[in-house]
């Protein structure tokens, strides 16, 4: 048990898929339409599918404040902009529980 997984609801992948469907599933910065559940992604790479992944953001950073307003979906690329220029780095992998 990490220390943000233990700040996550149960039900964080409900919340979080609500927050893409009501995106439409594209970033809400640049506005890039990402891979929705079901499409067909067999013909993409690798490094396409991580381009396309939406992300939810909490704008405060805190895994626990779960109130929409606190919440964004982000292609991969304009999360890590946000989480970009502190202290810590974070690696894409991460960035799915951020
Ligand atoms: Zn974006
Ligand atoms: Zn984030």
């Amino acid at each position: 048990m990490t220390f943000t997984d233990s700040l996550y609801p149960d039900n964080w992948s409900e919340i979080a898929t609500s927050v893409k469907l009501e995106a439409g599933w594209c970033c809400q910065k640049c506005g890039l339409k990402c891979i929705a559940p079901g499409e067909d992604t067999s013909k993409l790479t690798l490094s396409q599918l991580r381009t396309y992944n939406l992300q939810v953001h909490h704008w405060n950073r805190n895994p626990s404040d779960n109130r929409r307003e606190n919440l964004a979906a982000l292609c991969s690329s304009c999360h890590l902009h946000y989480h970009r220029g502190g202290k810590s780095n974070v690696s894409p992998g991460q960035l799915s529980l951020w």
